[in-house]
């Protein structure tokens, strides 16, 4: 490079500037490069403002998208795309209206399923279709003001982040919040004093969700009085929360066996419920009972089910989804110029072994991974191999007793 080279954008040449980047018709430095990055930062950040496309989102395109990833959990799926559907109209409307139009709320939704059934999931996909900002964060971090842990502000941090830390923005964002049930007041211990992770929490949860300005650390962990604080309004900020909520289904089984008159249609209602996901009829005075504080519940006025996912479903998301884990497996094999074939057999017998070995649906990648592994090893140095079959015999080899003993463990 000689000294003649100089940056074709701001004219310094060579020696002016750190570093000069080639390109095929000249040069670009350095200085550049850096203030280039913060106009397509602004540019972007500006384009996530724009508000006015949100109508091509209508509840049934959100499902479709949703099912694509998502199997099964019909219900919970409708809940979502209509209230997030909802939250796009509600924006719309709030930037035409006037002064004395009637305000819409919003519904904050509250997911109740087992761990890995999806709920995680659903927010995540819901997140890829949304132009508004969304983070995900976990109830279980936070804690009261005072004890070790974060402040519950931390949560809109992360939105902000998301946002790019434009503020407006944020405040039409969406936060999944999960493992909202580890929040709960404790039951068994009422004569608790210093309840760290119950009721306090749920106070300071609860000025999130309620439609406040809170002043935000823009990066997080602890607030010090030093630290610029960023007040961001919550009033149009949507709330999902799921939890697993262990020990609910007791409580809405009680509630059913107990709430009919008489013998004969206690019985009658028995049947009724009977092989039925007992989270289907949860009501909010359930979740009161688990130990949510009333003023909480009443923020999350939407409330929805997640069912278990039972051995046909686990086969479902092997294959089905757009990014299935026999999809990715095949990739992979696809890369070493090999063919994977998956017998029904095979999959049925991996979806049997994540049910038996209670590892659900966040197993069946584990269980996957060991079935490949001597093919995955073997395949690199022999290029004679070109089709890789596996059948249940494959799967009974791969997955002998340690290896079950092992992935039951981890
Ligand atoms: P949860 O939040 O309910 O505990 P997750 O959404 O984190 O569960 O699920 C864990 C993993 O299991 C997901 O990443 C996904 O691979 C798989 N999974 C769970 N439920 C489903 C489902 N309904 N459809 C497709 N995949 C699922």
């Amino acid at each position: 490079m000689s000294n003649t080279e100089y940056c074709a954008f701001c004219w310094r040449n060579k020696d002016e500037v750190n570093l000069l980047i080639e390109g095929k018709e000249g040069y670009i430095c350095d200085v550049c490069v850096s203030e280039a990055n913060k106009i397509v930062s602004a540019e972007l950040a500006n384009k996530r403002k724009n508000v006015g496309d949100f109508s091509v989102h209508s509840p049934s395109k959100i499902k479709a998208f949703l099912d694509e990833y998502v199997i099964g959990q019909d219900e919970a799926k409708k809940v979502i795309s209509v209230a997030v559907y909802n939250h796009y109209k509600r924006l719309k409307h709030e930037q035409k209206s006037g002064i004395d139009d009637v305000e819409i709320a919003k519904s904050n939704i509250i997911m109740v399923g087992e761990t890995g059934t999806g709920k995680t999931l659903l927010a995540q996909t819901i997140a890829r279709i949304l132009n508004v900002p969304f983070c995900i964060a976990d109830a279980t971090v936070v804690t009261e003001a005072g004890y070790v842990g974060e402040d519950v502000e931390t949560i809109l941090t992360r939105l902000l982040q998301s946002a790019n830390y434009d503020v407006a923005a944020a405040e039409r964002g969406i936060v999944y919040i999960d493992e909202i049930d580890k929040i709960a007041r404790k039951r068994d211990n009422p004569s608790i004093t210093r309840d760290v992770s119950g009721e306090g929490v749920q106070q300071a949860m609860l000025k999130l969700l309620e439609g406040s300005i809170v002043n935000v650390p823009p990066s997080g962990g602890r607030k010090h009085p030093e630290q610029n604080l960023v007040a961001v309004n919550t009033k149009n900020i949507l709330f999902i929360c799921g939890g697993a909520f262990d020990g609910l289904r007791d409580i809405i089984l009680k509630r059913l066996n107990t709430s009919s008159i008489g013998f004969k249609n206690a019985d009658k209602q028995k049947a009724e419920y009977r092989g039925k996901n007992p989270f289907q009829f949860v009501m909010h005075h359930d979740i009161k009972e688990f130990g949510l504080i009333p003023e909480l519940v009443g923020r999350l006025p939407v409330l929805s089910y997640l069912n278990p996912l039972d051995k046909e479903a686990l086969m479902d998301i092997l294959v089905a989804p757009k990014n299935s884990i026999i999809k990715q497996f095949k990739k992979l094999f696809e890369m070493e110029n090999v063919e994977l074939k998956v017998t029904d057999e095979a999959l049925e017998r991996i979806a049997e072994l994540a049910l038996e070995l209670k590892l659900g649906a966040r197993g069946l990648r584990s269980l996957m991974e060991a079935v490949v592994l001597d093919k995955m090893y073997e395949i690199p140095d022999n290029p004679e191999i070109k089709e890789v079959i596996l059948d249940l015999e494959s799967v009974n080899n791969q997955l002998n007793h340690e290896k079950i003993l092992r992935l039951k463990a981890a």
